[in-house]
């Protein structure tokens, strides 16, 4: 394993990196609500949001997570359908059910306190490597470095090297600081994000650049894997009364689906064939694919399964994200306040 002081990053210039870096964090971080506080409840259920999902998605429900399950103990007791029909619209629905188990250990088992190691932190559901040196860090203030995609592009490109995975946690721990290591792992992170970024980084921009030895892209980098493109169609039927819609038709995925079980979407059905006009499309990607979707004016009687649900259940029925778009997009839901 290569590591050895000499190839530390950035060496011996570790203290001016991190005093930089958090003058630049300090004066440039965004506004994220979950900024506001590190109390522990706060700060563990963004994570949780953030795993696998854009920091401008997660925005959009954190606040009505928050707003609905405002402690640890009302998470705790919340019915599962309740839970994920917040989680809507956010994705990856196992982080959903495995915060609520988790929610359910801290109150019954740990009589409503949370851990205070990231060890103990790693014990809970949906709880790796990852999320809790981040939780702890910034809740707790332990001195644990974090690694994410983010951290792991700035590390290689300020050492000009590729690194392993296990250099690049030996790496971040190394530069860590030790005083403020929360600010420190979300600077790192935030650098990454906002800066030192995939495609173009802002080198111009970076409060680091003269300790950094490649100042732009390392040679070689990986590119992010094209997307791949599908296309899928939906049906769609709604009843109105006095011209409002009452009611619309929606289908539940199975409980024992490996994606978004139990959530309510549209009917998905084939092709109507190359000269039948949709309703209208909609464009929606999830992980690495993505979707034109067509939704078609379609009536039950075609549907094998599925179930007439009033439209004002909607907003506490669990959903796909996408089902909530095209219902909005059709008028049959506002935009505004319905999720
Ligand atoms: S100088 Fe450029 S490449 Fe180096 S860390 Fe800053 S933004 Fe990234």
């Amino acid at each position: 394993m290569q590591r050895g002081h000499h190839q530390n990053v950035p060496g011996k210039r570790a203290p001016v990196f991190r005093l930089r870096l958090l003058a630049w964090y300090d004066a440039h971080a965004r506004d994220l609500p979950w900024r506001k506080n590190r109390d522990p409840y706060p700060v563990w259920v963004s994570e949780i949001m953030l795993q696998q999902t854009r920091v401008a998605a997660v925005i959009q429900h954190y606040d009505d997570f928050l707003r609905r399950f405002p402690t640890v103990e009302k998470l705790a007791r919340a019915r599962q359908s309740s839970v994920l029909a917040v989680w809507s619209g956010l994705g990856y629905y196992r982080r959903a059910r495995m915060l609520h188990a988790a929610a359910k250990m801290i109150v019954r088992e740990l009589h409503g306190k949370f851990p205070q190691t990231s060890g103990d932190w790693r014990e809970l559901p949906g709880i790796g490597r990852y999320t809790c040196a981040a939780i702890a860090s910034i809740a707790c203030d332990e001195p644990i470095a974090v690694v994410d995609g983010n951290v792991e592009r700035v590390l290689s490109r300020v050492s000009s090297r590729r690194l392993s995975e296990q250099q690049v946690w030996h790496a971040a721990e190394d530069l860590l600081d030790r005083e403020r290591p929360g600010d420190f792992n979300q600077a790192m992170m935030e650098l990454g994000a906002t800066v030192c970024t995939p495609k173009a980084p802002a080198c111009l921009l970076c409060p680091v650049v003269e300790l950094c030895a490649t100042r732009g892209d390392l040679p070689g980098e990986t590119k992010a894997l094209p997307q791949k493109k599908r296309e899928i169609h939906y049906a769609l039927d709604h009843h109105s009364e006095n011209g409002r819609p009452a009611r619309v038709f929606l289908l539940q995925r199975p409980r024992d689906a490996s994606l978004m079980p139990g959530m309510w979407e549209l009917p998905e059905i084939s092709s109507p064939g190359d000269h039948a006009k949709p309703l209208f499309k909609v464009k929606h990607s999830i992980t690495v694919t993505d979707y034109t979707v067509s939704v078609w004016s379609s009536s039950p009687s075609n549907h094998t399964a599925g179930k007439w649900i009033a439209v004002r259940q909607l907003p506490k029925l669990a959903m796909t994200g996408l089902a909530r778009k095209i219902l909005r997009k059709a008028g049959v839901t506002k935009s505004a306040g319905v999720r």
